[in-house]
């Protein structure tokens, strides 16, 4: 539960692809208190060095951005138009309540509403497809203008955040948006854990990257040099797939690429030996931070691993099974 635990302070800290600063913050201090080796990127990705007892390196990455939005404009009446930040299902983000975050620090709440939202005024109330042109943010102000909105320093460029509805059930799971992909971050921080408290001895060295920009694309694509790089992030459950949200899913090819033959037979290989429910599974569509490093030349053999989720980029849900499945196979990797 520990895990959980940790995810739930990452689920609370807003992190848009572009707005990771506090969250980044929160985990640097994360770092200090467990006297790890780390720095920040130039391009404020988090890495945090283990020494193991070869020169070889092992990169495990993860990601702490989220998906979002941006203001795109203000309409006439008061509301807020908006652009997304990754690739949420829109129709998901009706009825959210969000958190405008004003460049100067401020911040405001509001709903996310379709452009016919309510049923006794609206014919289409119901059928409207929800896309960015037709849906709008309501802002919990007493706006009725363009004017009123700006006055109160809000302004296209700022960025929103969607409220994450992060619940622990007693049943062991974890529902809340973006566990895509925090839920790995707190897997890698119980990696870490684990290894500290039990003076485990690595095999080679390892650096753990927390990256900040997955979900637009090029979170991976500077890192720092190492010899092979597995991503943790979630694993997709559904049609075709065998996994579900108590395995670590370990992914075979996705919509990019096949991932390394020989990682990836030494993950299934490790996780049958440790008798942990695993799924071997091809993602439809799906790119990973290994596909970004891959694309940005580096020099890299990448693997991709992860607990299974339900309903990703929408309401997502796992388990505290897929979740240890996850962290017993890293360990069992690395040791
Ligand atoms: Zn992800």
């Amino acid at each position: 539960m520990k895990t959980l635990e940790f995810a739930r302070k990452l689920l609370s800290i807003p992190s848009p692809s572009g707005y990771t600063k506090n969250v980044m913050k929160f985990l640097g201090e994360e770092c200090e208190k467990r006297a790890l080796k780390h720095h920040f990127s130039p391009k404020g990705n988090l890495v945090i060095e283990l020494p193991g007892k070869s020169d070889y390196t092992i990169g495990l990455c993860a990601h702490v951005d989220t998906l979002g939005a941006m203001i795109k404009s203000i309409n006439g009446n008061g509301t807020l138009k908006f652009t997304v930040i990754g690739g949420p299902l829109l129709p998901t983000y009706d009825g959210e309540y969000c958190y405008v975050l004003t460049r100067a620090g401020k911040t405001f709440t509001g709903t996310f509403l379709a452009n016919s939202p309510s049923s006794h005024v609206y014919k289409n109330a119901r059928t409207l497809e929800r896309t960015e042109e037709n849906m709008h943010i309501r802002l919990d102000e007493k706006v009725k203008n363009k004017e009123d909105v700006l006055k109160l320093g809000i302004a296209p460029g700022d960025f929103v955040s969607v409220e994450p509805k992060t619940v622990i059930t007693e049943s062991g799971f974890i529902k809340s948006r973006f566990l895509d992909d925090k839920i790995s971050v707190a897997i890698l921080f119980s990696v870490i854990d684990e290894i500290l408290e039990k003076k485990l001895e690595l095999r080679s060295n390892v650096k753990i990257i927390i990256t900040t920009y997955e979900e637009v694309g090029h979170g991976a694509a500077a890192i720092p040099e190492v010899d092979e790089l597995i991503a943790v992030d979630m694993g997709c459950v559904g049609d075709d797939l065998a996994c579900t949200e108590y395995d670590v899913s370990i992914c075979a090819k996705d919509s990019y690429s096949p991932y390394d033959f020989d990682i990836t037979n030494n993950l299934v290989n490790k996780a049958k030996e440790l008798k942990l429910n695993y799924a071997l599974d091809i993602y439809p569509y799906y790119g990973s931070d290994v596909s970004a490093a891959l694309s940005s030349g580096n020099n890299i053999r990448g693997a991709l691993i992860g607990p299974g989720v339900s309903a990703s980029h929408g309401m997502e849900r796992t388990h505290l099974d897929g979740v240890n499945n996850t962290i017993r196979l890293i360990i069992g990797y690395l040791v």
